[in-house]
């Protein structure tokens, strides 16, 4: 069995992964005793989808995200172009 202060500094672990069976197994015996555990735990699976995630997950997923922002990167440079054409429109016709 493992302590509060013991459980709090195995979440970064848990989350990579990194912990053992047999931590994993205490961790998780601290977990279903501790409200305050269980809270943290729901809140930072709600921000990471699940155990494991960063480290298989990760090159795939860093790719995927990258391409996600060149193309909101390339929309939001097309948008301000389209804005900037639309304010050169609207100067000429206000002479
Ligand atoms: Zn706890």
């Amino acid at each position: 069995m493992i302590s509060h202060e013991q459980a709090l500094a195995q979440f970064d672990a848990y989350f990579g992964n990194r912990l053992s069976r047999e931590e994993t197994r205490a961790f998780h015996a601290h977990i279903n005793d501790c409200e305050d555990c269980r809270v943290r735990l729901r809140a930072m699976r709600a921000a990471a989808p699940a155990p494991g995630f960063t480290l298989r997950g990760a090159p795939g997923q860093d790719e995927r995200l990258q391409a996600i922002l060149r193309k909101n990167r390339i929309i939001m440079l097309a948008i301000t172009a389209v804005m900037v054409c639309f304010f050169f429109l609207f100067l000429m016709k206000r002479r």
